[in-house]
């Protein structure tokens, strides 16, 4: 017997070193995350303030970062990385996400070197958390259209707003807020940093999630937030800033994603072998067969394609298309194998007891963030025929 890995090779594509990390951090995961998953999931909690300085001593928080006490390790490594934390559970992945390829690379690309210096090691160490304020309750695919609006007040800088759908947005110490800016009559997108307990800042909770349930999300309200003139990320003017940042975290759900469908996969196989129905394992059924066949070539496709973007990530040579390619198909193969191999768990598939209802539910808020299906098909039919089509 082969896992879906050993059948496509895919282990003789990587350097020893990306070999070593990836194990690393899927022994993290084994011990510290899987024997709680299930609970956490079933109660909507995730012990954050605990995993996050085990996750920053396991060196995963903006690990593909330059200096500031992060890793500096090139991109694949990263994904392989996003790779095992997603295969326990998409909330870990996206705390992963959000701390280090949201709000640190925002401060890391467009902050200043005090900014930097203040915040990256601490966040790096997982001793400090941030969120990444963009989407707003009326604006999602569409952030340009944003409200959230910055003023000058004197040296200040005074905030109104809303934000929705944040991931950490409750727990963060510092949230990296996108607002709008006049600049002689035009408006400007730029970035702030909010520190939590500034007054006039305020956050709640969001509950009665069925998705991401291990993973915190919040609403952020801005009533007259009033920061000093620094609070600004000096290099970060026009909405290509924020969108920058989303497409470093978009490259870790390309392999992310994956890490899910794969543990879905091995949870159908394994559960398949000792299940008879009709007097037999269901896994010696060729309709069975046929079920994991097709889906051990779209996974093996996909990690073909990721380990190829990362690769042209390492070198500085991947584009925004080519993310959205990935990103697009690995969320749309995920979220496919994660609700085929449910049908092979039967009834046993739709409880915890099992990874894989948890994987399919967590896949679509994976789907429909860092940009939905939808809209990576608009950037890829963009780019296929010179023509926009989002409006
Ligand atoms: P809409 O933009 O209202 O889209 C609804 C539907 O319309 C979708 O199917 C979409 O594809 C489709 N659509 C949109 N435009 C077009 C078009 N031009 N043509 C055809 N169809 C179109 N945001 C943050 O800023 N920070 C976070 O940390 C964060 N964390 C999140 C965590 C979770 C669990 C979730 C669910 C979301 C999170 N988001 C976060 C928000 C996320 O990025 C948005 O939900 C996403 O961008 C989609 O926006 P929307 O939900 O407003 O959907």
């Amino acid at each position: 017997m082969q896992t879906v890995a050993e059948l496509f090779a895919t282990d003789t594509l990587l350097t020893g070193e990306e070999r070593e990390i990836r194990d690393t951090v899927a022994a993290f995961t084994e011990r510290r995350v899987r024997p709680h998953i299930a609970e956490w999931f079933e109660t909507g909690t995730f012990p954050v303030r605990e995993i996050a300085p085990e996750l920053g001593t396991l060196g995963v928080l903006g690990m593909h970062l330059e200096g500031y006490g992060c890793a500096g390790l090139p991109a694949t490594a990263y994904g392989l990385a996003c790779q095992e934390l997603e295969a326990a559970d998409s909330g870990l992945r996206s705390l992963v996400s959000v701390q280090g390829s949201l709000a640190m690379t925002a401060i890391h690309k467009f902050g200043s070197e005090e900014q930097k210096t203040e915040w990256l090691p601490e966040m790096a160490a997982g001793r400090m958390l941030g969120c990444f304020g963009l989407t707003e309750p009326d604006f999602g695919s569409d952030p340009g259209g944003m409200r959230t609006r910055a003023r000058r007040d004197g040296d200040d800088w005074v905030l109104n707003g809303s934000k929705m759908w944040i991931t950490n947005g409750s727990v963060a110490d510092i949230a990296v807020v996108w607002a709008k800016v006049d600049v002689q009559g035009k408006d400007v997108v730029r970035g702030f940093l909010v520190p939590a307990g500034t007054p006039g800042f305020t956050t709640r909770e969001m509950a009665r999630k069925l998705s991401l349930r291990a993973s915190i999300t919040a609403e952020l309200t801005l009533d007259d937030v009033r920061l000093p003139g620094t609070a600004v990320l000096p290099g970060s003017e026009g909405l290509s800033a924020p969108l920058s940042c989303l497409s470093e975290a978009r490259f870790g759900i390309i392999f992310g994603a994956l890490g899910a469908a794969r543990d879905c996969l091995q949870a159908a196989i394994d559960y398949a072998r000792t299940r008879a129905v009709f007097d037999k394992p269901l896994a010696a059924y060729q309709l069975t067969q046929a079920k994991l066949a097709d889906m051990a070539v779209e996974w093996g496709k996909g990690q073909l394609l990721a380990l190829h973007l990362g690769r042209l990530k390492d070198r500085g040579e991947l584009t925004p298309q080519q993310v959205s390619a990935g990103k697009l198909n690995s969320t749309r193969e995920a979220i496919a194998i994660a609700r085929e191999c449910r049908t092979i768990l039967g009834a046993n598939g739709i409880t915890l007891d099992y990874p894989v209802l948890r994987h399919a539910n967590n896949l679509e808020s994976v789907l429909t963030y860092e940009g939905t299906a939808e809209v990576h098909q608009l950037v890829l039919g963009k780019a296929l025929t010179g023509s926009a089509a989002f409006r």
